[in-house]
């Protein structure tokens, strides 16, 4: 085709990591285009992930909130759910965010090219443009010219082969679309994605099971913290199959027909009203011409990147879920940053110690760096320090004492290396367990550090004072 567009960076993919590195790249003077199969721009995150499933879990938790409030002197009626009105909120937080992306495009003088991209050979990528919600292509093709480029075109949740094609199965897309609130429901992968969506559903009303290969939920933080989870959220599931996998699905009209096999297989076949699969993502390496550029993409569809982010190509980038775990939209954000500032001629490297992780679950679980099991595995010798919620004034107050504050230390230089944190707004206070990694803090640096009483987060500097072996009665 011939060429109608030219720039100095072209983005594939409009994602937190697209649109980040686009921003950044526009910002330092590159003229910039991005290509992008949906209609708005934001990715997963905004469109199908991060927002809409916290927009879920917030109203889930306020009902959730509503029917325990009996105890306290407060009595609710059950609530009443419209789901269309609810469908609605949550396309409008989605909306306002993703229009707000519009118009810092706008104001940027980034190019927004809708359509399918893929590489004609290492300076061209033609796109086919596409229309509607169901990204329909036209027929319509454009190829943009481009020095250099940006690989953000993210990941698509794995679907299971010997799943059949059905409506009532549905991937987290289609969980966060909320066509109707099941009578029984069956979750197959038990991470944090699979979780999350339980929460919502179980709360608005569905029974839910929950199977899990493995023999954890939730991969990733101390099997205490995911205890405390599990122990708060019992009510929520009929059965949690743990080593456990799902063989067979047959969907017959008056429901869907699931076999299971491993350690809590149930006897014959279970009957459930929706599916949902969320064993797991897959990125989108192999959809997007690579080998044309030359870019190097692996069997499983990662692209290998340096720490300036560069492909085996040195003009040419890649970003975000599509380079490797964690599949994050924070991780995804700052190798936007890194790729735009050195495609730019600035000095840039990704080098950060520590990628934080949050189930948005009721509790929350928040985890970052070192766990306990990942020090004991690598045979790297820590002190731990925990500071049970029972102990904080806020807790109590908030009805959350059964959460947790959990740092871990280097045993030799005593900095802070690790932390996990279970119970409500878990994910917000775990930036500064962060913080502190990064910085190099130590119990003393935490601990004299006056935080705000009475708070939750007062937990972190409190658990750093009973690694000091300090520790007050400060409720
Ligand atoms: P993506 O967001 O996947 O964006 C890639 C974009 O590229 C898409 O818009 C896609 O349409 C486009 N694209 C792909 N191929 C092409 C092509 N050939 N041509 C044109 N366009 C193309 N992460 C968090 O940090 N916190 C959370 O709370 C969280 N919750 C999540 C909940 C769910 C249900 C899901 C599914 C994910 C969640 N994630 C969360 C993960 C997060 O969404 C991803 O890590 C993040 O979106 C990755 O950003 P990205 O820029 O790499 O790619």
């Amino acid at each position: 085709g011939e060429v109608t567009l030219e720039c100095d960076m072209l983005v594939l993919g409009a994602g937190p990591g697209g649109y980040s590195a686009a921003f950044r790249a526009a910002d330092l003077g590159l003229k910039t285009v991005i290509v992008e199969r949906y209609a708005t721009l934001g990715g997963v995150c905004l469109n199908v992930g991060c927002i809409p499933s916290k927009a879920l879990l917030h109203v889930a938790q306020v009902m959730d909130e509503a029917e325990h409030m009996d105890s306290l002197g407060i009595a609710f009626a059950k609530p009443a759910v419209d789901i269309d009105k609810l469908r609605a909120h949550k396309s409008a937080v989605v909306g306002k965010l993703t229009g707000g992306l519009a118009g810092m495009a706008k104001g940027r003088k980034v190019d927004v090219v809708r359509g399918y991209g893929h590489f004609l050979d290492p300076n061209h990528v033609e796109v086919e443009e596409t229309t509607g919600t169901a990204q329909e292509k036209t027929g319509a093709k454009k190829v943009v010219k481009f020095k250099q480029c940006i690989i953000a075109a993210g990941s698509a949740a794995v679907h299971l082969p010997f799943i059949p094609r059905d409506e009532r199965i549905v991937d987290s897309t289609g969980a966060l679309e909320l066509r109707q609130v099941p009578g029984k429901m069956l979750v197959i992968g038990g991470g944090i994605i699979g979780l999350e969506m339980a929460t919502v559903y179980s709360s608005l009303g569905a029974k839910v099971d929950v199977v899990e290969m493995l023999d954890g939920l939730m991969q990733g933080p101390d099997r205490d913290a995911v205890k405390v989870w599990e122990k708060q959220n019992t009510h929520r599931f009929d059965k949690i199959m743990l080593n456990t996998k799902t063989t067979a699905v047959e969907a017959k009209d008056d429901g869907l027909y699931v076999t299971f096999e491993g350690d809590k297989a149930p006897d014959g076949p279970q009957k459930y009203d929706m599916i949902l699969q969320s064993a797991g993502r897959s990125p989108n390496g192999k959809k997007i011409g690579a080998e044309n550029a030359g870019v190097i993409v692996t069997d499983r569809g990662f692209i290998p990147v340096d720490a300036q982010m560069r492909t085996n190509v040195p003009h040419i980038f890649a970003i975000g879920d599509i380079v490797g775990q964690p599949m994050l939209a924070h991780k995804a954000v700052h190798e936007a940053h890194v790729a735009a500032e050195v495609a730019a001629g600035e000095k840039a490297a990704f080098d950060a110690t520590v990628i934080p992780g949050v189930a948005y679950t009721h509790p929350e679980v928040a985890w970052v760096g070192y766990t306990e099991a990942q020090a004991k595995a690598e045979g790297k010798q820590v002190d731990t320090a925990k500071f049970p919620w029972a102990a904080s004034g806020r807790a109590i107050a908030n009805g959350a004492e059964y959460g947790f504050t959990k740092l871990i230390f280097d045993a030799e230089t005593h900095r802070v290396i690790g932390g996990s944190i279970v119970g409500p707004n878990a994910g917000d206070m775990i930036g500064e367990v962060c913080l502190a990694i990064e910085m190099g803090a130590d119990a003393v640096d935490i601990g004299k550090t006056i935080h705000p009483h009475p708070t939750l987060g007062e937990t972190v500097g409190m658990a750093a004072e009973v690694a000091h072996g300090s520790c007050t009665d400060v409720p």
